[in-house]
């Protein structure tokens, strides 16, 4: 036992699968983004897939995303554990959340987990968050709650810390975009990039706007599944003016002097 452990060190000491740095770039930018977007603040999070290898996942070790640069970016399996970190380098506690719901949904290439207030509201009432507008198609058909409380024994810090609490979040997200998390903020995934980017900038979007229809006292109407379905066909391709754009403000309001950001193409 001690020995596998031992391996398991030396191995993620020294085993790192190779990458392209125009992916590095692209998270680092993905994070400055939610930043600018105030999605991401002190906390929370955004990883990528890696693109060579499936089973492991890249994001930033403990950081605000507005401070992130490529040297802080590690890679990890899914199980959560470090390949090619550096020496010191503390660990997301809830890089769990993201690990396992790359296990369970192979379809899922970009995770983000917020402590956005925006959605905190909906987590923490039993009032669904749902689609007002074409462009958050994306929150249909549901976006569910995840209650920490029906899954943890004994009291919690809230914080999804371990790979069971991980497993958990994935099974609540079941096949959705977007699940809540009571108490706590959101989880966002999609297949790209920079559509996890855009889904977790809409569901704060659409999250206020919903908040102001209820303040009106009004019936609401929401997108229906057919509406929503047609509109999603569209967000595929459509969310990359928004992702250009962001990305052009941040290079253009001097957000940031990292290289990363300004050097990197379109
Ligand atoms: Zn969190």
């Amino acid at each position: 036992m001690d020995f596998l452990k031992s391996a398991r060190v030396l191995e993620a000491l020294l085993v790192s699968t190779p990458i392209e740095r125009s992916v590095i770039e692209d998270l680092i930018i993905a994070n400055r983004i939610l930043a600018d977007q105030q999605v991401l603040d002190a906390y929370g999070d955004i990883s990528i897939r890696h693109p060579r290898n499936p089973e492991r996942f890249l994001m930033s070790r403990v950081l605000p995303a507005s401070l992130v640069t490529e040297d802080d970016i590690v890679e990890y399996d899914l199980a959560a554990n470090v390949f090619g970190a550096r020496p010191g380098f503390d660990h997301c506690t809830e890089r769990f959340l993201h690990s396992e719901i790359y296990r369970m949904r192979p379809d899922v290439n970009a995770v983000v987990h917020s402590h956005s207030s925006a959605v905190i509201p909906f987590a923490n009432t039993n009032i669904a968050l749902r689609p007002m507008l074409h462009l958050t198609a994306f929150l249909s058909p549901d976006v569910p709650v995840f209650e920490i409380r029906e899954v943890a024994k004994g009291k919690t810090n809230l914080l999804v810390a371990n790979g069971k609490l991980g497993q958990s979040v994935a099974e609540t997200l079941g096949d959705n975009a977007v699940a809540l998390l009571r108490g706590h903020g959101a989880v966002i995934v999609a297949s790209s990039l920079s559509l996890a980017a855009f889904r977790a900038i809409y569901t704060d979007i659409n999250a206020r706007m919903q908040m102001h229809a209820m303040a009106t006292g009004e019936p609401i109407t929401f997108l229906n599944l057919d509406e929503a379905m047609e509109a999603n066909k569209l967000l595929d391709n459509i969310h990359k003016r928004a992702w250009h754009l962001w990305k052009w403000r941040l290079q253009h309001q001097n957000v940031t002097n990292d290289s990363a950001v300004a050097h990197s193409g379109s």
